[in-house]
């Protein structure tokens, strides 16, 4: 045994083998060992997963890289402990009969005749490296909290290792598929002016102009714009996008997309290109090309699904019942608008669950459910049928497809809340259908080009406002006069999501490409002529210059391969990312600055309002 403390570790003595340019210190990877190699002599790196005793003068050493793990057999009394970095050199042989490990790759093998060097110590980890099976899944039962704090260690685990090498093979599959589309990568700045995606933005302050800041990108949305009218004619970057929102949900202040513009295209080129993007990624991860990529409008999504980011794994969609309840005399079905869906087999669920469902719409905004069991000769059993006539019982049983054994479960409302409630009720209730592809993609075409109002009553773009308007509703725009202003909301535009089994995916749209149409937008947007000359000045101007007609897409890679990966969540799936509350128990980020700092910035610190 030599020791890094007193032995000269770069350099091997002259009867080991000489490191090599692919693999520096070693001759394999620990994981890479088969039979193949019995009887050659080699050298293995790692750290040392375990190290079990056999009497005074036998160890086993299993020794770990990312590859996987390899047993070393070492005769000699050496003192290596859990995650000590070493080196272990000796010949590769077959393990004895009856003692392989089925668990392990290179289960049938060991490295016998061991020199070890320890090229570093470790104190002992905080968390075991060794997952468990939870949920069916290898997982840890560590708190993420202090995985997040040992981050550098929670890395070295076979599940992390394993979801960054996905990531990494995810990011290389949209750089082959861009470039073979003729895509060029232009990077874009960090230290910019505010970009419009509607959340807030993080701010650096500038020391060289006092009280002036930089922002950080929301997107590279302008830049990938102008680099149009620059004649970059394909962009695509793999980009770091940064919005300080509340971290409800799943989500991080920074993120990556793989962002992409065109010139000279139309929406249909767009999502091919985003097609091929994903579908190659997928195919590489998942060794399975999906099918084609459906549309759905927007409109369709919300009738059918209720909401704009339908999980199409399922069926269970929404039918239109309210011409059934044209002549009630029920209080509770006399509503502009009654939908439901019928799940099948729910007439097993407990009182108690469908209550629980009944005080779940109610949260999201409904006055109730309506909900009947479907019994022999689809006769209905629930509260409200003492309210209903036969004909309105047998005609939403009819036009519900329900059979004996489901539940129906109705909404009566305004039609915006019945699509909603149902929307997230189907989610609640509904199961991925076994026989259904894990993955369903989904094309969200002509969004609303406006998603309600401000309270000083402008118009909120449900995109940027560099969205162009649907050419058929233009002129709803160009006759606009104040006091329509609802019918505003019913303007479309060229904007379309891609959505992957219920989740938002990635967004884009074609652009307004004429200062005219740029300026109208704004108007409507109540934007002033001197606040559109502030904030967007230049790109208005830019686009006198000779812009071609331009449309892009970007799509959230986090979540994509987390998707791709069955995590829950997005953190897993990202190198060293934030907690829930935006802060890092790695280095304690966010931290404060030095008074001297703040001098320079000219910053006084002040309690937020
Ligand atoms: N910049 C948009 C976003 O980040 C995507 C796009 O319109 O290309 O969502």
């Amino acid at each position: 045994m030599t020791d890094a403390n007193t032995a000269d570790t770069g350099m091997p003595s002259q009867e080991k083998p000489k490191p090599n340019l692919a693999r520096g210190l070693r001759t394999h990877y620990c994981g890479e060992l088969t039979e193949a190699e019995v009887g050659q002599h080699v050298s293995v790196c790692g750290w040392v997963d375990r190290r079990r005793e056999h009497g005074e003068h036998l160890a086993f050493v299993d020794l770990r890289d990312h590859t996987g793990i390899i047993q070393c057999v070492v005769d000699e009394r050496i003192d290596v402990r859990s995650e000590y970095i070493s080196r272990i050199t000796g010949v590769v042989r077959l393990r004895p009969e009856g003692t392989a490990n089925e668990n392990l790759k290179t289960g049938t093998l060991e490295i016998g005749d061991c020199d070890v060097e320890i090229l570093n110590r470790a104190e002992p980890p905080p968390f075991s490296l060794h997952d468990e099976s939870i949920g069916g899944q290898q997982r840890t039962s560590t708190d993420e909290t202090t995985r997040l704090r040992y981050r550098y260690i929670d890395l070295r685990r076979q599940r992390m290792q394993h979801n960054l090498r996905t990531r990494a093979k995810v990011n290389s599959c949209f750089r082959t598929s861009m470039e073979r589309l003729g895509f060029l990568e232009v990077e874009t700045p960090m230290l910019i002016a505010s970009t419009p995606e509607g959340a807030r933005d993080f701010v650096v302050p500038s020391r060289l102009h006092p009280n002036s800041f930089y922002a950080l990108p929301q997107s590279p949305q302008i830049f990938k714009q102008l680099s149009m009218v620059g004649g970059v004619d394909r962009y695509y970057q793999i980009a770091r996008c940064l919005r300080d929102e509340d971290l409800r949900a799943d989500r991080q202040f920074e993120f990556m997309q793989l962002d992409l513009e065109a010139s000279f295209v139309t929406h249909m080129e767009i999502m091919d290109f985003v097609n091929e993007a994903v579908l190659d990624a997928t195919q590489a991860i998942m060794g399975w090309r999906p099918d084609a990529i459906p549309s759905i409008s927007w409109h369709d999504a919300q009738d059918r699904f209720g909401t704009d980011k339908p999980d199409m794994r399922f069926g269970l969609e929404l039918q239109e019942l309210t011409s059934i309840f044209a002549e009630t005399q029920a209080r509770v079905f006399q509503a502009e608008c009654i939908k439901g869906f019928a799940l099948p087999g729910g007439s097993s669920l407990s009182r108690n669950r469908i209550d629980e469902l009944t005080e779940k719409t109610k949260s999201w905004g409904a006055k109730g459910l309506a909900w009947f069991r479907v019994g022999e000769e689809l006769s209905l059993d629930g509260a409200l049928t003492r309210f209903m006539s036969q004909q309105e019982q047998a005609a939403i049983t009819a036009a519900l497809g329900a059979s004996k054994g489901d539940l129906l479960l109705l909404i009566a409302d305004k039609r915006a809340v019945a699509n909603q409630v149902l929307g997230r009720l189907r989610l609640e209730v509904g199961e991925p259908d076994e026989k259904a592809s894990r993955l369903k993609f989904v094309w969200v075409v002509d969004f609303p080009l406006f998603e309600g109002f401000s309270d000083d009553g402008a118009p909120i773009p449900a995109h940027h406002p560099f969205t162009m308007p649907h050419p058929e509703d233009l002129s709803i725009l160009e006759t606009f006069a104040d006091g329509e202003a609802s019918k505003l909301l019913g303007v479309r535009s060229l904007a379309y999501d891609l959505v992957l089994n219920g989740w938002e995916l990635g967004s884009g749209s074609v652009r307004i490409s004429t200062p005219e149409l740029q300026r109208l937008v704004f108007s409507l947007l109540g934007m002033t002529d001197n606040e559109v000359e502030e904030r967007f000045g230049f790109m208005v101007n830019a686009f006198k210059y000779g812009t071609p007609p331009h449309a892009g897409f970007a799509l959230g890679i986090d979540r994509f391969v987390s998707i791709l990966l069955e995590e829950e969540t997005i953190r897993e799936v990202i190198a060293f990312p934030k907690t829930q509350s935006g802060s890092d128990p790695l280095t304690g980020a966010p931290t404060s600055i030095s008074p001297q700092h703040l001098r320079e910035l000219g910053i006084r610190p002040s309690k937020p309002s």
